[in-house]
């Protein structure tokens, strides 16, 4: 079986963002050499979520609006009381971003398929930082 392994890195702009990864995923893919097999793409982060969804701009504002509608950055949480933890003085008061994360999830399977990523029409493979902007890492190893 042939492995290929990559660590992208992404350099986000915005507290909440959606990154199109596709064409990234998709080059190393082509790189791999690999026409049958699978592609695994994993958040490094606990506030950088990888979803499959439409790379459509007012469902990404809608993702955007419900995902903080149902955990405020403001919100009461454990997390956020930094006096009470053992965390670096720069620690950002960021649990709804790992609470979001865990609900969307931190990786995907696809199928490679005659050496493409095997994705439906309106389909594209999402990045979504949750706590930036940072700089950010997303692994993807190619199976086949
Ligand atoms: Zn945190």
């Amino acid at each position: 079986m042939a492995n290929y392994y990559l660590r992208l890195v992404v350099q986000t702009r915005a507290n909440f963002e959606v990154i199109d990864l596709t064409e990234r995923v998709q080059s190393c893919i082509t790189s791999s050499g690999i026409a049958e097999g699978i592609a695994v793409v994993s958040s490094l982060h606990t506030t950088v979520a990888v979803v499959v969804n439409e790379n459509e701009p007012r469902l990404l504002e809608d993702i955007r609006e419900q995902f903080l509608r149902l955990l405020p950055p403001d919100g009461n949480y454990r997390h956020n009381d930094l006096h009470l933890r053992d965390c670096p003085p720069d620690e950002p008061e960021n649990a709804h971003a790992h609470l979001i994360a865990m609900m969307l999830g931190n990786s995907v399977t696809l199928s490679v398929h005659l050496g493409r990523l095997d994705l439906g029409d309106w389909q594209a493979l999402l990045m979504i930082e949750l706590d930036g902007p940072r700089l950010r890492q997303v692994a993807v190893q190619v199976l086949g």
